[in-house]
């Protein structure tokens, strides 16, 4: 427990994690009940810092009456597997599939990354990466969601805290804001150390054929907060933050940045996503391909957007080509 302040009475609790982010933030609010927003990875010695952290503010596993999750992601969920299924979990619809782990998803999931693959031109000897998906599973939940909730609602027990629903490094993310204090939890949707990775994921209502465009997404998300009197942000990950604004602007310039590099090796000549991906990511590319292949079509949906490139959908391999003026 690193951290207390008082009035809010919110507590950080600061759990390790198996994954290269290193620890996750989980915090408890002390409202009308006790929630604790998100849960840690899965593991032993996550549910052992959990356990002491509570304990050094007076708390143990059973006093916690409600849990908030604010994205699906197994460090933040994995742990809500310890507690008894009486405690109930709230968070975005969206999450559903993940934390049940729902097999017919996880096909459609495979399915849909093999389509995505063939349209970005990755070499086939990359296909079994899509497969990596269930090992980080290990780590996450089999759990059901008690409560939905949505953009602008308030979960009872927590009074004065409202929901901004903010997709983008998931489909599933959102944050909690408290209009009075100008606090935001805001999960993954900014870090102090860090970028928030967009993540490719498929679209979550089967009506949809389109993927989401989580770049774009994020950066929808992270520009609303300017609207917003924000004092401090209690991070998924890492420090407070607390020039929150200023925050903001630096990650859309360093991502519009980023866009100006990959639309330069499109300058040269058109290149398929993962060719722009090796050209971006030349040491990283095939140990993390999803998280660079997801970074890299991040930059070029942004290009497309803003007219700086366009896309040869003419074949299964699809082309982006930088525009000529
Ligand atoms: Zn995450």
């Amino acid at each position: 427990m690193k951290q207390i302040t008082q009035g809010n009475q919110v507590f950080k609790l600061e759990i390790p994690t198996p994954f290269p982010v290193g620890d996750v933030n989980v915090y408890v609010i002390k409202g009308d009940c006790l929630t604790l927003v998100d849960a840690g990875p899965k593991t032993e010695e996550a549910w052992l810092a959990f356990q002491h952290q509570l304990k050094e503010i007076g708390y143990t596993p059973q006093d916690i009456e409600q849990i908030v999750v604010t994205h699906h992601h197994p460090d933040h969920v994995g742990m809500l597997d310890y507690f008894s299924d009486e405690v109930p979990v709230i968070g975005h619809f969206f999450n559903t599939p993940w934390l049940k782990k729902d097999q017919q998803f996880i096909v459609r999931h495979a399915t849909f990354f093999e389509k995505l693959f063939i349209e970005f031109g990755v070499d086939k000897k990359f296909i079994p990466y899509i497969n990596q998906l269930k090992n980080t599973l290990d780590f996450s939940c089999e759990r059901d969601l008690k409560y939905f909730i949505r953009e602008g609602e308030e979960i009872n027990g927590l009074f004065g805290w409202r929901i901004l629903e903010t997709p983008g490094h998931a489909q599933s993310h959102i944050a909690l804001y408290e209009e009075s204090t100008g606090i935001l939890i805001g999960g993954d949707l900014l870090l102090k150390h860090i970028s928030p990775n967009p993540l490719l994921e498929p679209p979550m209502t089967k009506d949809v054929c389109e993927r989401p465009r989580p770049q774009l997404q994020l950066n929808q998300s992270i520009s609303r907060l300017l609207d917003l009197p924000i004092s401090l942000v209690y991070a998924g990950h890492g420090e407070n933050i607390d020039e929150v604004h200023k925050l903001i602007a630096y990650r859309l310039k360093q991502q519009s940045e980023r866009a100006e590099l990959v639309r330069s090796f499109l300058a040269v000549k058109p290149l398929t996503a993962f060719q722009a991906c090796q050209t971006l990511f030349p040491t990283i590319y095939h140990k993390q391909l999803i998280l660079t292949i997801s970074e890299t079509v991040g930059q070029l949906d942004y290009l497309v957007e803003m007219e700086q490139i366009i896309v040869d959908t003419s074949l299964d391999t699809h082309r982006y080509i930088a525009n000529e003026c």
